[in-house]
C-alpha cells in the first residue's frame, strides 16, 4: 500500500518536475534568442551605417578614386576597427568587378555579375540594403555574409559597396552564446535562406528551409514562437527551439538547446530518485519478507507450545490447565442446555507404596498404563485430564445420573484388571474414584469438582477401590437429571 504511494509520488514528482525544467529551459532560450535578436539588430544596423556612411564619403568627393585614394582607405579602416573586424567592406564596379579597400593593383579582376548582392542592386527601385546569401569568397576562400548597397551615384566606376560579414567571425560570437553541447544560433532569412549557422555547417549554409514544416507553421509565419524539432532536417539531434523575428531587417534567429542537454539533469536527479526508491522498495519487500517468515516461524512455535502446554508429557491425556479450561466449556454448555454431566476425580490408591516397592519409573508406567485404560473406556466426548500427581479428573457430558455410577465403576474396573511388572513380580493398583453430577446451582467448575473431591474423600474413608458419589442439593440435582 505504502510502496504503491511511493510509486505514484516519485512518478507525479518526475512528470512535473520534467515539464517545469521544460518550462524553465523554454523561458531561458526565449530570453537568449531575444538578447541573440538584438545583437543581430545592432550588427546590420552598423552594417547600414558603416555603408551609408561611405557613400555619403564618396557623394562628397566625387572626384577621388576609392580604389587608391588614401584618406578614404583611412576612412574605411576606422569603419573596420568600430566593427570590430566584423564588417569588411568592398566595392564593386558598374561592369561588376569585386575592388577591396584599397585595391592591390596587381590583384587580377574578380567578376561578380552573378553574384546576388550584386544582381539585386541591378534593381532600379528605391535603394535599400541587401542581406544576401552567404558566399565562398573567390579570393579569401572564405564564407562571408554579403550586405550590399548601391551608391547614390557611381563615382569613379564604383556603383555598388558591401560588407562582407565573415561566418567564422559570427560563428565565434554565436559560439559564446549557444548553450553548448547540442545549442546552436541560426540566421534565417525571411524567405528561407540560411544564411549563418552556429556549429558551422556546409551543407546547411545557403540551404533553403522554406519548403521546410516548422518554416511553415512558426518561424517563416510568425514573430517569435518556440517549438520542439526532431532535427531530421538538419543533424537527427532532437532541440527546443526559439525563434524571434529581428527589427528592422529580413532575418530571423533561431537560437536552439538540446534536448536531451535540457533533460540531461532531469534524466541524472530522476536516475537517483528512481534508484532511492527502487532501494526502498527491494528493503521493503525484503523486510516483509522476512517478517512473514520469523511470523510463521514464531506461529509454529507459538503452536507447539500450546499443544504442549495442553498435553500431559507423561499420560498423553490433557493438562491440568487445557482440561480444566475444557470441563469449564462443557460444564457451562450442559447448564445452558440442562443437559446432564457427570464429574469424576480418580485418585490411585497408595500410590506412594507403588513407588516405594518398585521405583518411581514403575510407577510411571503405572500412570500411563491407567491413563491408557481409561482413555479406552471413554467415549469420544468424554474429556479425561491428569489434574495431579496421580490424580486423574474427568467429565461426561450427556451422562444422565441413573447410568453415571456404572459409568465410573467401569473406570474403576479396568484399572483393576491392569497388571504390571515390578520388582518382586506381577502386581496391580486399584483407584477410588469421587463421582457428582453437575448442577445449574453451580458458579463454576470448582463448585462442581469440590463436590466430586468430597466424595473421593469419601472412598478413600471407606475403604478405597470404589466409586461414592455425592449429589447436588435436591432442587439443583432435579434439574441436573431431568
Ligand atoms: P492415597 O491416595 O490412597 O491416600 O495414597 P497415596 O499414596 O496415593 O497418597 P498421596 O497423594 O499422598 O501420594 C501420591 C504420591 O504419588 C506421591 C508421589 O510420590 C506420587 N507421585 C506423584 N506424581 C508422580 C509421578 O509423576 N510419577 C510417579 N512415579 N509418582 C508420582
Ligand atoms: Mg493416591
Ligand atoms: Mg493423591
Amino acid at each position: 500500500m505504502l510502496l504503491v504511494l511511493l510509486w505514484t509520488l516519485v512518478i507525479a514528482v518526475s512528470t512535473i518536475q520534467k515539464q517545469r525544467l521544460l518550462d524553465d529551459g523554454e523561458k531561458e532560450l526565449v530570453q537568449l534568442t531575444s538578447a541573440v535578436a538584438q545583437h543581430a539588430t545592432g550588427m546590420f544596423r552598423n552594417a547600414e551605417t558603416a555603408l551609408r556612411l561611405i557613400d555619403h564619403w564618396l557623394q562628397a568627393n566625387p572626384h577621388i578614386d576609392p580604389r587608391s585614394d588614401a584618406r578614404f582607405a583611412a576612412m574605411v579602416d576606422e569603419l573596420r576597427r568600430a566593427s570590430g573586424g566584423l564588417i569588411d567592406p568592398r566595392m564593386v564596379s558598374v561592369d561588376g568587378h569585386l575592388f577591396y579597400i584599397p585595391s592591390d593593383r596587381n590583384q587580377p579582376p574578380v567578376d561578380v555579375r552573378d553574384r546576388p548582392y550584386f544582381q539585386a542592386q541591378q534593381d532600379k527601385g528605391a535603394r535599400k540594403l541587401y542581406i544576401g546569401d552567404p558566399v565562398l569568397s573567390r579570393v579569401t576562400g572564405k564564407w562571408g555574409l554579403p550586405i550590399s548597397w548601391r551608391l547614390e551615384k557611381p563615382v569613379a566606376g564604383i556603383q555598388v559597396v558591401f560588407a562582407a560579414i565573415e561566418l567564422d567571425r559570427l560563428g565565434a560570437l554565436h559560439d559564446q552564446m549557444r548553450i553548448k553541447p547540442n545549442g546552436t544560433v541560426t540566421f534565417v532569412r525571411t524567405d528561407g535562406i540560411t544564411l549563418s549557422r552556429t556549429p558551422f555547417d556546409t551543407k546547411l549554409i545557403g540551404l533553403d528551409v522554406s519548403k521546410s514544416p516548422f518554416f511553415k507553421s512558426d518561424y517563416g509565419l510568425k514573430q517569435r514562437g518556440t517549438f520542439i524539432s526532431d532535427g531530421i532536417v538538419t543533424d537527427g539531434v532532437p532541440r527546443l527551439i526559439s525563434y524571434e523575428r529581428i527589427a528592422d531587417y529580413p532575418v530571423t534567429v533561431l537560437v536552439t538547446r538540446g534536448m536531451a542537454d535540457l533533460f540531461s539533469l532531469y534524466e541524472w536527479r530522476k536516475r537517483i530518485v528512481l534508484m532511492t526508491s527502487a532501494f526502498v522498495t527491494l528493503l521493503a519487500l525484503g523486510f516483509t519478507w522476512l517478517m512473514q517468515r520469523s511470523q510463521r516461524a514464531l506461529q509454529g512455535a507459538q503452536d507447539e507450545l500450546r499443544r504442549m502446554e495442553a498435553t500431559d508429557s507423561l499420560t498423553g491425556v490433557m493438562s491440568r490447565r487445557a482440561f480444566l479450561e475444557l470441563a469449564q466449556r462443557e460444564i457451562s454448555r450442559a447448564r445452558r442446555y440442562g443437559r446432564p454431566a457427570a464429574v469424576l476425580v480418580l485418585d490411585l490408591d497408595h500410590f506412594k507404596r507403588v513407588n516405594d516397592t518398585h521405583g518411581h519409573a514403575v510407577g510411571d508406567t503405572v500412570l500411563r498404563g491407567c491413563a491408557a485404560a481409561w482413555t479406552g473406556v471413554l467415549r469420544e466426548q468424554d474429556v479425561l485430564g491428569r489434574t495431579g500427581g496421580e490424580e486423574f479428573c474427568a467429565v461426561l457430558p450427556e451422562m444422565p445420573a441413573s447410568m453415571a455410577g456404572q459409568a465410573a465403576e467401569r473406570l474403576r474396573a479396568a484399572v483393576s484388571r491392569l497388571r504390571f511388572q515390578g520388582r518382586a513380580g506381577e502386581f496391580s493398583v486399584t483407584v477410588s474414584i469421587g463421582l457428582t453430577l453437575a448442577s445449574p446451582d453451580d458458579s463454576d467448575f470448582a463448585q462442581t469438582m469440590e463436590r466430586a473431591d468430597r466424595a473421593l474423600y469419601q472412598a478413600k474413608a471407606l475403604g478405597r477401590d470404589r466409586v461414592e458419589t455425592v449429589d447436588a442439593p435436591p432442587a439443583a440435582a432435579d434439574g441436573a437429571a431431568a
